[in-house]
């Protein structure tokens, strides 16, 4: 859409023939090159929209998710064949993480059996349990609330970034009491949270650092890879993410004792490393291993991230530079420092005012109907009755007097992250996957429904 740089202030005053005079110099050496439908030229009416009865953009699927071929069979065969399903009898569990420490560049790492689990284990082996308070991003799949009220601590949120998508450092500190004991940002879509303004608060306050890195494999802060940037970083190997095994799940680190800490307590709590005792059960403990099977597919997935991850990059990067001028689109914006991001979903808002009052909802159907699955994703979920559950519990009211309780109550407004969900577009990673006409074909549908969009106002409305 041109060359021309401006601010979304700025493009917000655009008129329609503005934009379109503005789009078309670009817009013409693409239609020519094929890589444009000629509905995104200038002057001329736009096509119809799919939800009105027009032609979709879009009808093929995008890439399936998770992909394997036949060479993914034989590893769960052999553990099935092997009788050793277990880590305990078994190696391949001990092999995986081995692989997944060395591709993060981390000392050492221990497999879970899902991301919840190993953010559990974190908070536990971290001392942070009981009565304490730790600082969390709102905008987060749920898992990241529910970990700490599980653990009967207060997630106390700090508010989100919207150009991000991510906690906002500069609203962390303002945050903490004498209570606080983590702080646990979220890489949230594979965007690296900034881990340099983090680790620089937890150090000043004495606080642990766990970082959920649940979406973020291989993607990387000031060159190095998130989850190793703590004092542990979880992972999640569920269908969904990139390194999918159905469930799975990892604790990584760089403190050797920890991470004795770590093997231990998801083995029972029996002896490992430096926790050692005159008994076979030094420490309380839990289980939550890994099983071999889960393991076997994991070290046949691990052989395609890296690939996989180079072509959603390569695509994402694509895909902004195609919608980053149409009127009403504002990309994410990456922090200073991260150098790579590996989009578990494409991120983007919608300024509704922009497209002459067409609600977000109705730009993701339409959107949807041009053959482009999108979604809103993530609510302002602290407002869902999980809180006020946790805070009425027995458990809560044991631990936390009722003055904080109650103050916590007062608190829970984060106007900036329910702004961002109110605005979000996310599309999945399995879009990202494919060549760059996909790119072409999602840009198109959005210019589409931009150019369509008082004509969907008026159906919006009838
Ligand atoms: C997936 C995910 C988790 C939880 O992982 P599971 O393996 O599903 O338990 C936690 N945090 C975030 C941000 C996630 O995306």
């Amino acid at each position: 859409m041109g060359s021309s740089r401006q601010s979304s202030s700025q493009r917000g005053s655009l008129t329609r023939r503005q934009f379109l005079a503005t789009a078309s110099a670009g817009t013409m050496a693409a239609v020519v090159a094929g890589s444009m439908p000629a509905y995104a030229n200038a002057g001329k009416k736009a096509a119809k929209c799919a939800i009105l009865g027009g032609q979709p953009v879009r009808a093929k699927p995008f890439s399936r998710w998770p992909i394997w071929d036949k060479s993914a069979e034989e590893p769960v065969l052999a553990v099935l064949r092997s009788g050793k399903w277990y880590r305990g009898s078994g190696t391949v569990v001990s092999q995986f993480e081995e692989k997944y420490a060395a591709l993060l560049g981390a000392k050492r790492c221990v497999a879970t059996m899902n991301g919840t689990n190993s953010l559990l284990t974190a908070l536990h082996c971290l001392d942070v349990g009981v009565g304490d308070e730790v600082i969390v991003s709102p905008y987060t799949f749920i898992a990241t609330y529910n970990v700490v009220l599980n653990s009967v601590a207060l997630p106390v949120f700090a508010d989100t970034d919207p150009e991000t998508f991510l906690i906002n450092p500069d609203k962390i500190e303002e945050r903490i009491t004498e209570n606080t004991r983590a702080i646990l940002p979220v890489h949230i879509f594979g965007l690296p949270a900034n881990m340099t303004k983090i680790n620089a608060i937890a150090k000043k306050h004495n606080l642990k650092v766990i970082e959920d890195a649940c979406q973020a494999w291989l993607a990387e802060w000031g060159g190095k890879k998130c989850g190793t940037l703590g004092d542990l970083g979880c992972f999640s190997f569920q269908e969904s993410k990139h390194l999918p095994a159905g469930e799975g799940g990892a604790v990584v680190g760089n403190d050797e004792a920890l991470m004795d800490l770590v093997w231990s307590y998801h083995n029972c709590g029996r002896p490992y490393g430096s926790v050692k005792g005159k008994t076979g059960y030094p420490i309380v403990g839990n289980n939550r291993r890994m099983t071999e099977y889960q393991a076997a597919i994991l070290l046949n997935q691990v052989q395609r991230l890296e690939a996989d991850t180079a072509k959603r990059v390569e695509n994402a990067n694509y895909l902004t530079s195609r919608i980053k001028d149409i009127p009403g689109i504002v990309p994410h914006k990456l922090c200073e420092g991260a150098t790579r991001a590996v989009y578990h979903l494409y991120p983007l808002r919608y300024k509704q005012e922009q497209f002459n009052g067409l609600s977000r909802n109705r730009f993701l159907a339409a959107l949807s109907a041009e053959g482009i699955p999108c979604s809103a994703v993530y609510g302002p979920q602290y407002k869902d009755e999980l809180i006020e559950a946790a805070l009425t519990s027995k458990n809560f009211k044991r631990a936390f007097p009722k003055e904080r309780l109650d103050r916590y109550r007062q608190e829970l407004h984060y106007p900036a992250n329910d702004q961002l969900c109110q605005e979000a577009v996310c599309f999945t990673q399995n879009l990202l996957l494919g060549p760059k006409s996909d790119m072409d074909d999602i840009a198109n549908a959005i210019q589409k429904v931009y150019e369509n969009r008082d004509d969907l106002v008026k159906s919006q409305k009838a």
